[in-house]
């Protein structure tokens, strides 16, 4: 079975020491595209060094400034990620957004620069990677303003429920599943993974973060998508080679990968 990881922090320090190991184990679990996802300027240049390293693995990334950290950004984008957007392993934008569960950075600071990285990819011609929490309407508002039906994306670690898919579908975006699909208490989150179409559906690891049922609470890695996968299979009640190879499809009709 040939999987990807449509999100993940392999450029993570939580990585450091053993990140070889963590890659050889995305390999045997038969990953064969990983999506390193930058939060800011480091990390999406610590992303990009990673992909161009280990382009034979099947890795590419995505450059941008996560809303936890738009504080930082002054009034334009760093010349560096300018720069990476033409790098031919550098497929999306992001991961951008809004985030106000946390509200790391002030609630219009990250309306500003979410806006800001959505016009960066409709001039790129590349998609977006889009986290949102408790901010859906705003993070709507938003997409739609800025036209973000013409990159198009995702919304990464999907959290939203019924309404909140059917606008993202509606403005040509994919939603992809992460470990939280698997925890006990998200019936209405596999409500919604069970009803999407089956061509605008993702999964992802977001690790080191959020790692699935039953690893929950450890460090996360790319090779455990495959459980986060197992349980939207069972939703879909789809074979597992098929629902793989529909999923592969997605990742290389948004990323061009
Ligand atoms: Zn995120
Ligand atoms: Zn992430």
């Amino acid at each position: 079975m040939r999987l990807i990881d449509s999100h993940c922090h392999l450029n993570d320090e939580a990585f450091d020491g053993d990140r070889a190991q963590v890659l050889a184990r995305a390999k045997e679990a038969g990953l064969t595209r990983l999506l390193v996802v930058g939060s800011d300027e480091a990390t999406s240049l610590g992303a990009l060094d990673l992909a161009r390293r280990h382009a034979d693995d099947g890795l590419y990334c995505a450059v941008g400034v996560h809303p936890h950290e738009s504080r930082l950004m002054g009034e334009s984008i760093p010349a560096s990620l300018q720069e990476a957007l033409s790098d031919p392993r550098v497929v999306a934008v992001g991961e951008t957004g809004l985030d106000y569960y946390y509200d790391h950075s002030e609630r219009s600071v990250q309306r500003d620069v979410f806006a800001r990285q959505i016009a960066w990819a409709i001039s790129a011609s590349l998609p977006l990677v889009v986290h949102v929490r408790d901010a859906f309407d705003d993070a709507f508002a938003i997409l739609e303003a800025e036209g973000a039906r013409r990159c198009g994306g995702v919304l990464h670690c999907f959290s939203g429920g019924p309404d909140e898919a059917e606008r993202a579908l509606e403005l040509g975006f994919y939603l992809s599943f992460a470990g939280p699909l698997t925890y006990k208490k998200n019936d209405v989150l596999r409500a919604v993974a069970a009803a999407v179409p089956l061509d605008r559906i993702l999964v992802e690891t977001d690790s080191p973060y959020l790692a699935p049922h039953p690893l929950r609470g450890k460090r996360n890695e790319p090779a455990h998508v495959v459980l986060t996968f197992k349980v939207l299979a069972g939703l879909r009640g789809l074979d597992e080679e098929e629902l793989a190879s529909l999923i592969g499809e997605n990742g290389r009709r948004l990323f061009g990968w």
